[in-house]
């Protein structure tokens, strides 16, 4: 049996490395995608704003949780539904495309209508309906590692998904826990060069999630590019200590800017270049 699902992984190498988000952008190819915004979707006002800030640096992708996987039920879960349409018109306003997460079975139809590419979050990693249900679409899904996964499960998350036909996943680093509490989590660099060796799927890094710490941030992003990650996916916020969740990791716009000079200038390095 394990000869027979090694022999199914191994016929997949190489082929689908490379997922298409748009007729002229690939993620998973010679140009490295970063997809940024706020944590939270806040406001229409807040979401303008910031992809007015991800718009003028260069960047294609704005990221905006709506539906929130919050650790306390008390703590702000995102605006729902309105979130979403704020998200899009805020995007569609600057030609961008649209990540978020679909936190359930029951809101994927929803989040499918705005996102260009799904994000299941970390939380989700083995939320098995909610990966098949994404599998029978055909829009790119962004699977994050769950925190307390191994790189095999992982990778065994994305084959649920692929095994009910949709071939185009990117993965997503976004730290692990470990018993130092100096950082959020731990960014795991060698799972970006292994997922990468393994060939089968596009993979970029989480260099929020991974640290929690602001002053952290561009340190891991230097670090996800330099390991071979096919791009980013970052938060930021114009007043990070207002923010509704996650503010201790938010980005301010001039750091982000400097965030994505610098890896630019590593990509570079590497014979690759910003999307
Ligand atoms: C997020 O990206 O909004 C998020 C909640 O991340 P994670 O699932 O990695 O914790
Ligand atoms: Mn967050």
């Amino acid at each position: 049996m394990d000869e027979m699902v090694d022999a199914i992984l191994m016929s997949r190498t190489q082929s689908t490395a490379t997922v298409q988000l748009t007729e002229t952008l690939a993620i998973g190819g010679e140009e490295l995608v970063l997809m940024a915004g706020p944590c939270s979707v806040e406001s229409y006002e807040q979401t303008l704003s910031i992809a007015a800030i991800v718009h003028q640096a260069g960047v294609k992708v704005l990221r905006g949780g709506a539906f929130k996987p919050r650790t306390s039920p008390y703590a702000f879960q995102g605006l729902g539904a309105e979130g979403l349409e704020i998200l899009r018109a805020a995007a569609d306003e600057f030609g961008l495309l649209v990540v978020t997460e679909a936190l359930g079975v029951e809101q994927l139809a929803d989040v499918a209508r705005v996102a260009d590419i799904i994000q299941i979050g970390s939380r989700n990693m083995q939320h098995f309906p909610l990966l098949w249900a994404v599998g029978e679409l055909q829009k790119p899904v962004l699977l994050k590692r769950g925190f307390m996964a191994t790189v095999e499960e992982w990778l065994l998350a994305a084959e649920h998904i692929r095994s009910r036909g949709n071939e185009r996943i990117i993965l997503c680093e976004r730290g692990i826990r470990s018993f130092d509490s100096s950082t959020r989590n731990v960014l795991d660099v060698m799972a970006i060069a292994q997922v990468k060796q393994d060939g089968k799927y596009p993979i970029i890094g989480d260099p929020s999630h991974a640290t929690g710490r602001n002053d952290l941030v561009l340190p891991a992003a230097r670090a996800v590019i330099a390991a071979g990650a096919d791009g980013l996916i970052v938060e930021i916020h114009e007043q990070p200590e207002e923010a509704l969740s996650d503010g201790d990791q938010a980005l301010r716009p001039e750091e982000f800017v400097q965030l994505v000079n610098q890896v630019g200038d590593i990509g570079a390095a590497l014979g690759r270049r910003l999307a």
